[in-house]
């Protein structure tokens, strides 16, 4: 696993499996159902085991920009926050303030349980189509701008499925650091 670490000294920026991630929290990015799908939520239901369903069937779903906390069962993440991304269209449909708010809730959700450290995938990058490079700089963006509020959380770490996505938060993170007034 290739680590960079970040100016901010908060974030990270890793290239890897999610599933494998020894946090407190992984971020699954998952579909309005809860219920499981392709990708990284598959990836994890299946290192996570079939309690992880079980809970999420019981959740009732999650809107598009919301998350809900599971435990983490057979991961090494004691947590699991589920937040289903917006499928990207043309831009126009709310898509940015959406995924935006994935990142956001997910942070509250932990900060609200004491959590510490919080591993997100590239959510909507994925299946549904959000241009990488830019929802990299939502991610890096918000991210940031929501630690500020929330100071019990220490670690984010971003986990890059390639170098392409690790290259495009390496990229929003330099884009922030020479920012000196995002600082
Ligand atoms: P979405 O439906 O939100 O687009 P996907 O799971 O299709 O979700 O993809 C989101 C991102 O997660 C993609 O960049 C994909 O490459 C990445 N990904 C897939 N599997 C994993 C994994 N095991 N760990 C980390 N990232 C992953």
């Amino acid at each position: 696993m290739k680590v960079f670490m970040g100016m901010i000294e908060k974030l990270q920026i890793v290239e890897g499996d999610i599933t494998q991630m020894d946090v407190d929290a992984i971020v699954n990015a998952a579909n309005e159902t809860l219920l499981g799908g392709g990708g990284v939520d598959g990836a994890i239901h299946w290192a996570a085991g079939q309690k992880l369903l079980e809970e999420c069937r019981i959740l009732g779903g999650c809107a598009t920009g919301n998350a809900k906390m599971t435990a983490g069962y057979e991961l090494k993440a004691r947590y699991v926050i589920h937040t289903p991304g917006p499928v990207w269209r043309d831009g126009t449909v709310n898509e940015e303030p959406l995924l935006a708010s994935c990142y956001r809730r997910c942070l509250e959700i932990a900060e609200e349980h004491q959590l510490k450290t919080i591993a997100f995938p590239a959510i909507g990058t994925g299946v549904y189509r959000f241009p990488k490079k830019r929802a990299a700089e939502i991610a890096v963006t918000t991210v940031t701008d929501s630690l500020r509020k929330l100071p019990g959380i220490e670690t984010v770490t971003f986990v890059c499925f390639n170098e392409e996505s690790a290259n495009a938060h390496r990229a929003a993170l330099d884009a922030i650091c020479a920012e000196p007034s995002s600082l």
